[in-house]
């Protein structure tokens, strides 16, 4: 990793070679304009999230080993009902058109979950689902999904093959099922998404996984990191220097994979995007990792647990109020718990006195996870800041 300090062109800004993305030249004018886009999105963080994702259920037939939700076979009793879900995403639409993501548990465990699709794209809302695959994930379930505007369905793979997938999801049958549902959205036009938790377990599979992910024409991979939260074991995590070399390789993988890479909890993999100052001989990665600056739990993020709390994230179960009696807007805007963290001021520790804060902030989930303070510095990194090498 190299050492020096980052570049940058003024304060509030992150270094401009984010990536370098690809492009020949860039000039005052591009890099005004980059500058004025990337506030903006900052500034919106306040008002209006960009993800709105919704625990329809906690109830799932899987058993996997990782669960944040703790997933149980049966639904909760208080869930939000019909009715309910319908004004959460009436709300969610007075946001204006942030990207409404149901999840779960799964969200075909609810008999409604068509109407309330429905619903969501007749709202105007960009909608995404990520059911399980288990028997309900039939052929019939992903044309229905298809059927009712959904604009993408992401499943998760958690294992290059049969034996590490289905150990790691508690079922059997769940690697196939995966790839199948795969392969009949394709067959219907319908975009997919595959989502995998990196652990111990399937750290040499990524170059594998992906090759899987391409092969079935998937839109992003979405990279996980894990949270030691619900059903998480702290031993299936990586060492934060383990986090540096899956970067590397994500980064790798990137530079030719036909579809888009995220991390989710890694925000850090921005940072080592920011420093590794190499160009990116693909545009579309590049596109892909600007719109997810900043991001994080609670800033440009919210999160409706099934029985309707509202979270800055499902791997930061702090409630900050619950739709049955509060505003989502009022909550997500100004509940302390929001408000502190989008400011990265009163962030801790090496994050506190990162240049990289802004863009990247550290996992806020993993923070509060590890020690209890959600601004605390998030243990999985190994950048030390400028400011924290330099003498007083
Ligand atoms: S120290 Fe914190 S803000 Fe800086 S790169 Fe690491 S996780 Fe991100």
């Amino acid at each position: 990793m190299r050492e020096e300090a980052p570049r940058v062109l003024e304060a509030g800004f992150p270094p401009v070679p984010l990536v370098n993305h690809g492009l020949r030249a860039v000039t005052a004018v591009t890099v005004r304009a980059r500058r004025r886009r990337h506030n903006q999105s900052m500034a919106a963080f306040d008002s209006a999230p960009l993800l709105v994702i919704w625990e329809v259920t906690q109830a799932c037939d899987l058993a996997c080993v990782h669960c944040r939700a703790s997933a149980e076979p049966r639904r909760h009793p208080e869930e939000l009902t019909t009715e309910e879900g319908f004004r959460l995403l009436s709300e969610v639409r007075a946001f204006g058109e942030p990207l409404m993501i149901f999840t779960g548990g799964d969200p075909l465990k609810r008999p409604d979950i068509f109407e309330l699709l429905s619903e969501s794209v007749r709202l105007g809302l960009r909608t995404t689902i990520t059911p399980s695959a288990t028997p309900l994930l039939t052929r019939e379930a992903v044309a229905s999904i298809q059927r009712a505007g959904v604009s993408r369905m992401a499943l998760s793979l958690d294992g290059a093959d049969e034996i590490s997938h289905d150990g790691f999801r508690g079922v059997h049958g769940s690697f196939h099922r995966t790839l199948a549902s795969l392969a009949e959205a394709r067959r219907l036009g319908l975009e997919t998404q595959v989502n995998t938790t990196v652990t111990r377990r399937n750290l040499t599979q990524l170059e594998q996984m992906a090759r899987l992910v391409g092969e079935h024409e998937a839109r992003l991979w979405s990279v996980f990191f894990l949270v030691v939260t619900g059903r998480a074991l702290e031993a299936d995590d990586l060492r934060a220097e383990e986090y540096e070399s899956v970067f590397a390789r994500l980064h790798a993988i990137s530079l030719h994979a036909p579809f888009d890479i995220k991390t989710t909890e890694a925000q850090h993999y921005r940072r080592y995007l920011a420093r590794s100052g190499q160009p990116s001989a693909n545009p579309r990665q590049a596109s892909a990792i600007r719109r997810q600056i900043g991001i994080n739990d609670g800033k440009g993020l919210v999160f409706v647990s099934h029985t309707g709390d509202i979270c800055p994230s499902g791997f930061l179960p702090l409630a900050a109020g619950n739709v049955r009696r509060d505003s989502l807007a009022e909550v997500y805007r100004t509940a302390p718990l929001f408000l502190a963290l989008r400011d990265d001021s009163r962030l801790g520790g090496k994050c506190g006195a990162c240049e990289y804060r802004k863009l990247c902030g550290g996992s806020r989930a993993r923070a509060y996870a590890a020690t209890g303070d959600y601004l605390a510095e998030d243990p999985q990194c190994v950048y030390e800041p400028a400011r924290a090498r330099t003498p007083a």
